[in-house]
């Protein structure tokens, strides 16, 4: 016997991003259901053929999406909300809850689309499913059961994936008032036995049912629950309970009780846990071992991989499956497309398609194949002389991260003394306005950064054209009457891959597109070395914009939280670190701006309650060494420089002491959504700072009124001390059409002036 090998899902938007082009093209009206059916098709067999070329055990199932796996587990379960659900349940259902549905589709009044959320720790982003009272759930969409016949009949050892019911109500929630969606479960069972024997029928040996919440800290409740789910889909096919992105340390116990055929758990993030689990396992399982990071782009050390695995391999025989630790959704599909990269980069590196082939690999050798051993020693050579790469360490980076003491956090003086100084030097009204950063990116900015990318636009060219948008924006600020300006980040095409192209150590990628929602794709930078400012990134921009205005202009930064949560780290070294090295780098951009004249400087970190790992107990110290990581690079402001930060896309509240400690003396955070909910905890946990908190939805196309803003301001007021309150915009205004972002900021500047008059006459 051989070991079992697979992957727990591969990516589904194409190498090329084919899905892509083609939903978006679907969606436009340019091409036929059948032609973006025929797209889906072509991907679903080249996927299932690289696994079995690669030489796996079984081709994965029911991880194609032509939305979102989530989604298409709503629609099989039928379970569409109601605003959507004419008729039995298709393609263009599962757009619509996706998506919406506008009033012109339908000549009705249409219908919003689900909230979508973030898929764990992961970049990658899910619709939520909606849940009230009397749902109820019928097997309908019949996509899983004619993939698994498609696959069969090419000729594929099939083995397909679901994702659990336990784990599918957790994700949800309830559309309604007062009742628990776990009361649905009984009902959701009935719906996933049914599933579960038409694929028994259609010859299915095993399932991959995945319950990623087993690797949360779960209620007590939702633990609970998964002994009577199991106890009823157990039976047709044989179910390997699955779990990644943390450990099951406290889940174990119940988990061992299920009813089910073997467990799968990540052994990337918790490489700890594979001596209990393999000790505690029963004795009619198998373990599945998931050892190739799927959510990473690097080449696997499969000699070190091999010797964790050998004992256990002694122990379990044939019951030891390997595995990638997730699905590879969340890595860039194909290294062999990245034709540019230098060699010795390249060979550090795997894509999907690799990573489907270091498993298979594993497994050969484990199976103690001669020439499989040969290779995956070959293949760990290039990760093995990494090490010692003197491009990757550099010891002036390292000396600098470990020389850290508490005092390079802190700024030289305490938030009032730094307040007094910075209203002497900045001069601004009461209430001052601003904007976050960004201004429109027009298709002539875009046009340009193309041609300069391309080599048919000179770096001198280029650089007076945007000097051209960066005068303009000034403009028209000016004439909007802003008390601080920007300086429009118009040479930035991502805020995040602008720092990662300008700073050492970072490998950008062609191809390496991974899926973030529905048909959005990034291609996230790769930290492939110690990080290190070679030259100053912004200061020619900012101080260029400043040059221009007799207003304080403020300098633009991505902080060093969210450059790490939004490229590829390395694994080599840790996140914490990563981090320090970053604010170094940015400590030294700050002390660069504001030497050149720049007063107020923001330092964003959009990013930083994404990172949180998946366990509340684990939280403290991520926040702790995030925290200090932005509090080194604002740090070597003087008194005097103001340090703004920026927060949105999420709820605050939970971190709102982590907020606070960064110490930056003004705040600026999504707030218009919520109606200034927010600010109750801001208010409630006595935010000493100052606070701009966003008065205009920018993700709305709807132009805010004078009036409204005033309204947001005044409640505003009533949490927040008037003297340290901003008026500004949500967030970045890149995605806005200058019409509409002039609209806004006008009416955004009149509010805040009358309001001022206001305060002023009941001062
Ligand atoms: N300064 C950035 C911008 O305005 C901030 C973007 C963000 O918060 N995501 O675009
Ligand atoms: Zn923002």
């Amino acid at each position: 016997m051989t070991t079992t090998t697979h992957i727990l899902g591969y990516p589904r938007i194409g190498e090329h991003r084919e899905l892509k082009f083609a939903l978006e093209q679907y969606w436009r009206g340019e091409i036929e259901q059948s032609e973006l059916q025929h797209v889906g098709a072509q991907l679903r067999h080249k996927n299932w053929q690289t696994q079995s070329d690669a030489g796996l055990s079984f081709s994965t199932v029911g991880d194609f999406a032509w939305y979102d796996h989530v989604l298409t587990t709503t629609l099989l379960l039928g379970h569409v909300p109601k605003r959507h659900s004419a008729g039995f349940p298709d393609l263009d259902t599962l757009f619509r809850v996706g998506r919406g549905q506008s009033q012109a589709d339908c000549g009705c009044s249409g219908s919003a689309a689900s909230d979508m959320t973030k898929w764990f720790n992961t970049n990658y982003h899910y619709i939520v499913p909606e849940f009230s009272q009397d749902d109820s759930f019928e097997v309908s969409w019949p996509q899983l059961f004619e993939e698994v016949n498609e696959a069969v009949k090419a000729g594929h050892k099939v083995k397909p994936v679901l994702l659990g019911p336990v784990s599918y109500l957790y994700l949800g929630k309830e559309v309604e008032q007062g009742f628990d969606r776990l009361t649905l479960l009984p009902r959701l069972l009935t719906a996933y036995q049914a599933i579960l024997a038409k694929l028994a029928k259609q010859g299915v040996e095993w399932v991959q049912i995945d319950e990623p919440i087993l690797s949360l800290q779960l209620e007590d409740q939702w633990l609970d629950s998964f002994k009577l789910a199991y106890q009823v889909i157990q039976g047709d096919v044989k179910l390997l309970l699955t779990t990644y992105f943390d450990s099951v340390d406290d889940s174990l116990d119940k988990i061992l009780s299920l009813p089910v055929n073997g467990l799968h758990i990540d052994l990337v993030s918790s490489p700890n846990q594979l001596e209990h689990v393999a000790a505690r396992l029963p004795d009619t399982w198998v373990l599945s071992a998931g050892v190739i990071n799927g959510r990473n782009v690097w080449r696997a050390d499969l000699n070190k991989q091999l010797a964790a695995l050998q004992p256990v391999k002694q122990r379990l025989g044939d019951r030891l499956w390997v595995a990638s630790s997730c699905s590879l959704l969340h890595s860039p599909v194909n290294l062999e497309l990245e034709k540019t990269l230098p060699s010795d980069t390249r060979s550090w590196f795997a894509f999907a398609k690799q990573k489907a082939q270091e498993v298979a690999l594993l497994g050969k050798a484990l199976d103690g194949d001669k020439e499989a051993l040969d290779a995956c020693h070959a293949y760990s050579q290039p990760i093995l002389e990494r090490k010692t790469n003197q491009k990757v360490n550099k010891p002036q980076v390292q000396l600098r991260v470990n020389s850290i003491t508490k005092t390079f956090a802190e700024r030289c003086a305490p938030y009032a003394e730094r307040a007094s100084y910075q209203a002497d030097v900045l001069g601004l009204p009461l209430l001052p306005t601003t904007t976050i950063g960004s201004f429109p990116q027009t298709d002539e900015i875009r046009t340009q950064r193309s041609a300069f990318r391309a080599g048919q636009l000179s770096e001198a060219d280029y650089t007076q054209a945007l000097k051209g948008h960066i005068a303009d924006a000034v403009k028209r600020q000016e004439a909007l009457d802003l008390d601080v300006l920007v300086h429009g980040e118009a040479e930035r095409n991502d805020m995040v891959e602008y720092f990662a192209e300008n700073l050492a150590g970072f490998q950008t990628t062609k191809f390496g597109w991974v899926q973030s929602y529905g048909s959005r794709c990034v291609k996230p930078a790769i930290v492939v070395a110690d990080i290190e400012r070679e030259k100053p990134i912004t200061v020619e921009w900012s101080t260029y914009a400043q040059s221009l205005t007799s207003k304080q202009m403020k300098g633009m930064l991505t902080g060093p939280v969210t450059i790490l949560c939004w490229t590829f780290p390395r694994e080599d070294i840790s996140r914490k670190e990563i981090a320090q090295q970053l604010a170094f780098a940015l400590r030294d951009e700050v002390s660069d701006l504001q030497d050149a004249g720049i007063n107020i400087i923001q330092i964003d970190e959009p990013a930083i309650r994404e990172g949180l790992p998946l366990k509340k107990r684990d939280h403290q110290t991520y926040l702790d060494w995030a925290v200090e990581s932005f509090k080194i690079s604002a740090a070597s402001a003087k008194p005097e420089t103001q340090i703004h930060t920026h927060m949105c896309y999420s709820e605050f509240n939970e971190i709102i002491d982590s907020v606070a400690a960064l110490d930056a003396d003004v705040i600026t955070i999504e707030t218009s959504r919520s109606n200034m909910e927010l600010l109750k905890a801001f208010e409630e946990f006595n935010y000493p700072n100052e606070i701009g908190p966003g008065v205009y939805d920018i993700h709305s196309p709807n132009i805010p009124t004078e009036e409204w803003i005033q309204g947001l301001l005044r409640k505003a007021a009533e949490r927040v001390p008037t003297e340290r309150l901003w008026a500004n915009p949500d967030c970045g205004l890149k995605t806005r059409s200058w019409e509409e972002t002039e609209a806004a900021l006008t009416n955004l500047v009149s509010a805040a002036k009358s309001i001022r008059k206001e305060w002023a006459e009941k001062a």
